[in-house]
């Protein structure tokens, strides 16, 4: 496969396959567009160098990581793309060269709902920015596309469907374009978890634009995944920045599940008093009575899925995103382009059907640098229904084989007794230390010899079969293997059975973490409808007393007995003590400004910029400059009112 950056890592036990070979190849060149009407202007350059644009902007010093290497580049008309984490500062990689160039910047970005507020913060900070999509009434957008013939705005976003038709791609073409940045770039990979057909049109662009730059840029990609998105997009000559994908201030953490709903209240209330979060489950209903529960548990808990109506939905994400320590129960339809940058942990209730998904979810935290949580309770149940969506799936034997690979990785991580970073990290191609800020690294679990207690289980599984033909799933072998006494043993004759009550030594917990082990690595199997267990392939090993089988030995609820960093985690806890009369007035007034506007809090300033304010209490317009995240603009508009709050405290 040629094309792609050259030295590409294979990704672990990655199928070979050429993208194009069962896809359709994006529409070819699309047909000529008739020439300019005339009467269209280029936005002008609004900035003569990117370090001007970035401090008269966005307030701030100077660039971050790749960010003056990317800028630079694209400015220069390069194409690029660019892997960098949640956080990590993508936008102002294209909204700069966008500011610099002359000419529009064209921004495609999957999530119509949210475009609103990414145009709202630029605007905030003086840029001239506006959306397509269609949500819009026929006049609003009208508006739209004049200013963008007109030469009067230096970005437009657009959703990805709109790139889809003619009409759209015609307006663009008798205007002027200065950059393309195409956000959520891995949306194209159709392997991947999040992909949309639309992205696939996108690699249109190329020809149709000829000499604009163009940058895919995402949080997460496999090295597959990237190689895909050079393809499709049609990138060949791209540069690549790949920036470590680490996320140094989230702390992992995964334990076992006896009591979810418990398990995350506890979690819940470990963290500092008014943090936001996001807790992640598979089904509605369970979303529904999660956020119940919470609800009746006093903790400030709403539901997002799809199968509420647009309305509700609105105002729940409006809540989250504008009102401060809203925790929102969530299936994965909610949180993608989620810009909140103070979300303080995520936690997952059901297990991620992908590590993809899993750490871009969790991305979701602490995108502000300040300390986040991602919190995960798995258990055997997880494992089980998971493999029997997969079994029953409509996917062909690729796909279903793909699936049971994401399965596999998504396993691994959760029983690795080694550091769950350098698990992560490996998963997308980078080497890594042990970290110090995961469950792992800051209790390692203890490991136990599992073979004779796997050896007990598998044989009562055997007898079963061949003794009575019969099956059963964990709960009924548990009950054999402790010796219980149930109606169901009795009617059944399982005190007959030869293993009957030879594990009465460990717990039904300790049992359920065996099988659950056993599961993840393959040793044992679920069949059928109900999914029951069987033996794999691989049993004989153990039966045979040749497989080792160490265990993890399961930690449950840690968490909750406090183990640090967590309840230090609000901004204002890291303040001196002297300073935080100050940022709690500021974050008054801040709340107050928002309201008045309607947007959220972080749109008038972000947590660092108060905090900032609050240490540093510059006296006057000009001690204003120094101030990360005030730029021109904010200034002017809020300069006077801030140093009135700063005096009077
Ligand atoms: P991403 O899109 O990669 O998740 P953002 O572009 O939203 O990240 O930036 C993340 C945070 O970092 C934002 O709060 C942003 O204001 C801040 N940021 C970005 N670049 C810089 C910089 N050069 N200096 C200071 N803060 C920055
Ligand atoms: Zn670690």
């Amino acid at each position: 496969m040629d094309g792609g950056p050259g030295d590409w890592v294979p990704y672990p036990d990655e199928p070979p396959y050429d993208p194009y070979d069962d896809i359709a190849p994006p529409e070819p060149a699309f047909p000529a567009a008739p020439a300019a009407t005339g009467g269209s202007r280029a936005a002008p350059s609004r900035y003569a160098t990117p370090l001007e644009a970035l401090e008269t902007v966005y307030g701030y010093s100077a660039f971050r990581g790749d960010q003056k290497a990317i800028v630079e580049h694209v400015v220069a008309g390069g194409d690029a793309v660019v892997l960098m984490p949640t956080g990590g500062g993508k936008s102002v990689c294209y909204q700069v060269p966008a500011l610099v160039r002359e000419g529009t910047g064209l921004v495609v970005s999957p999530l119509i709902a949210l475009m609103h507020d990414q145009v709202d913060a630029l605007v905030a900070n003086g840029v001239r920015a506006a959306y397509l999509n269609s949500t819009q009434a026929p006049d609003e957008r009208a508006r739209v596309e004049n200013a963008y013939l007109a030469g009067e705005l230096d970005l437009l976003y657009v959703a990805p469907e709109r790139l889809n038709g003619e009409q759209t791609l015609r307006l663009l073409e008798r205007g002027t374009l200065s950059v393309i940045a195409i956000d959520e770039a891995h949306c194209v990979s159709q392997w991947g978890h999040d992909f949309r057909p639309d992205y696939l049109a996108l690699g249109g662009l190329a020809e149709r634009f000829p000499g604009v730059p163009r940058l895919a840029l995402t949080a997460t990609a496999t090295p597959a995944t990237h190689r895909e998105i050079t393809e499709r997009l049609r990138l060949p000559d791209a540069r690549h920045f790949v920036a470590s994908f680490d996320r140094p201030n989230i702390r992992y953490r995964i334990e076992a599940k006896t009591e979810p709903r418990a398990q995350l209240l506890s979690f819940i209330r470990s963290q500092p008093e008014g943090s936001a979060g996001i807790v992640y489950a598979l089904s509605r209903n369970s979303v529904e009575q999660t956020a119940e529960y919470l609800a009746r548990h006093g903790i400030d808990a709403i539901s997002y899925h799809a199968g509420l109506d647009a309305a509700t939905r609105a105002r729940h994400q409006s809540r989250f995103l504008r009102e401060d320590g809203v925790v929102v129960v969530a299936t994965i339809a909610f949180g993608m382009g989620i810009d909140k940058p103070d979300v303080r942990f995520v936690a997952h209730i059901d297990l991620p059907k992908s590590v993809e998904g899993y750490y871009q979810e969790t991305g979701r935290a602490g995108r502000d640098g300040e300390p986040a949580q991602a919190w995960m309770a798995y258990g055997l149940g997880d494992v089980v229904q998971q493999r029997r969506l997969i079994q029953q799936g409509d996917g062909d034997r690729a796909i279903q084989q793909r699936q049971g690979q994401h399965l596999d990785a998504m396993l691994a991580l959760c029983e690795t007794v080694g550091c769950r970073r350098q698990n992560l990290l490996a998963y997308f191609g980078q080497a890594s230390e042990p970290c110090g800020n995961c469950d792992t690294c800051l209790t390692p679990p203890d490991t136990w010899d599992g073979l004779v207690p796997s050896q007990k289980l598998l044989s009562t599984v055997v007898r079963l079969k061949r003794e009575r033909n019969q099956a059963f799933g964990a709960g009924q072998l548990i009950d054999i293997l402790r010796g219980a006494s149930t109606e169901r043993i009795r009617k059944l004759g399982h005190e007959s059975i030869a293993t009957y009550g030879i594990g009465a030594d460990l717990s039904e917990q300790d049992w359920r973490s065996v099988i659950r082990q056993l599961f993840a690595r393959g040793l044992l199997v679920a069949q059928g409808e109900y999914g029951t267990l069987a033996l794999s392939e691989a049993s004989g090993g153990v039966l045979r007393g040749e497989t080792p089988v160490p265990l993890r030995r399961d930690v449950i609820g840690r968490v909750s007995r406090g183990s640090g960093g967590a309840r230090k985690a609000s901004v204002a806890d890291q303040l001196a003590p002297e300073h935080r009369g100050l940022f709690e007035a500021l974050r008054a007034w801040r709340a107050e400004q928002a309201r008045e506007q309607g947007v959220p809090a972080y749109i008038v300033f972000g947590d660092a910029t108060l905090r900032a304010l609050a240490e540093h209490r510059p006296a006057n317009l000009d001690g204003l400059a120094g101030i990360p995240g005030i730029g021109e603009r904010k200034r002017e508009a809020y300069g006077d009112a801030v140093l009135a709050v700063i005096a009077a405290n």
